[in-house]
């Protein structure tokens, strides 16, 4: 067995049992030949994080990989990723919201997103504050999308070792995930998806309640940027 098949079948004998997380591999700067050994170990959902380098992936790999885009999306770059991605992570502002589904309608496609929700203490400036993203949901809203299925809410805890600060974090994640699927969403079957944890917190992320992890340097090694 490769590396690669080693280390996936030692992640997914961390996930429950019953299914019910998914697992992103982020493959982001690794080889088409990496993925290709992920591929052969069954893994079919992956991650990506750059417009230019998902595109060439999916041109060359096989056509039945689900790719995920989970990196800052500029609208610029909304066309070539509407393309081919079956689901975005990364959807932190009404614009960006607005241009996926223009895009998606023009292309005669549905395109599955999450919200991207920021709670951590640094890292990423990217993403709608809690308080945000509540008040921007509604009913009228998800109406008024036509291209896209909002499918859930991503995020990410602070880059630390505290454990209790991680917690927090996929704790207050979750609870925005909670309050959408108990309001707007309420009776929506296509609202289920609570994407968080990483490498080095997603048993943490599992303990808290998450359905999707993504994961790169576990699988894959350290990127070589
Ligand atoms: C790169 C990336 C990951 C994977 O990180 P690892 O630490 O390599 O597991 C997960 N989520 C996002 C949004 C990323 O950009």
């Amino acid at each position: 067995m490769s590396d690669v098949s080693d280390n996936l079948s030692r992640i997914m004998h961390t996930l429950p049992s019953d299914g019910s997380v998914t697992l992103v591999a982020v493959s982001k700067f690794h080889p088409a030949e990496a993925i290709l050994q992920a591929y052969d170990a069954g893994q079919r959902v992956f991650g990506e994080s750059r417009a230019a380098e998902l595109t060439q992936k999916a041109a060359e790999l096989p056509q039945d990989i689900k790719w995920h885009f989970i990196g800052h999306l500029q609208t610029n770059k909304v066309r070539p990723v509407v393309r081919v991605a079956e689901m975005i992570h990364s959807i932190d502002s009404e614009r960006l919201l607005r241009a996926v589904d223009a895009e998606a309608i023009k292309q005669g496609r549905i395109v599955k997103v999450l919200l991207q929700v920021h709670v951590a203490q640094e890292e990423t400036k990217f993403g709608f504050s809690p308080e945000e993203l509540e008040a921007f949901v509604t009913p009228q809203l998800v109406e008024s999308l036509k291209g896209v299925e909002i499918a859930g809410v991503m995020g990410m805890a602070t880059n630390t070792d505290e454990v209790s600060r991680i917690e927090a974090d996929f704790d207050a994640i979750r609870r925005v995930y909670d309050n959408l699927a108990a309001g707007p969403f309420a009776g929506d079957g296509r609202f289920g998806t609570l994407s968080m944890g990483m490498s080095h917190d997603y048993r943490l992320a599992i303990a808290h309640g998450t359905t999707m992890v993504r994961i790169g340097t576990d699988i894959f090694g350290q990127r070589q940027y």
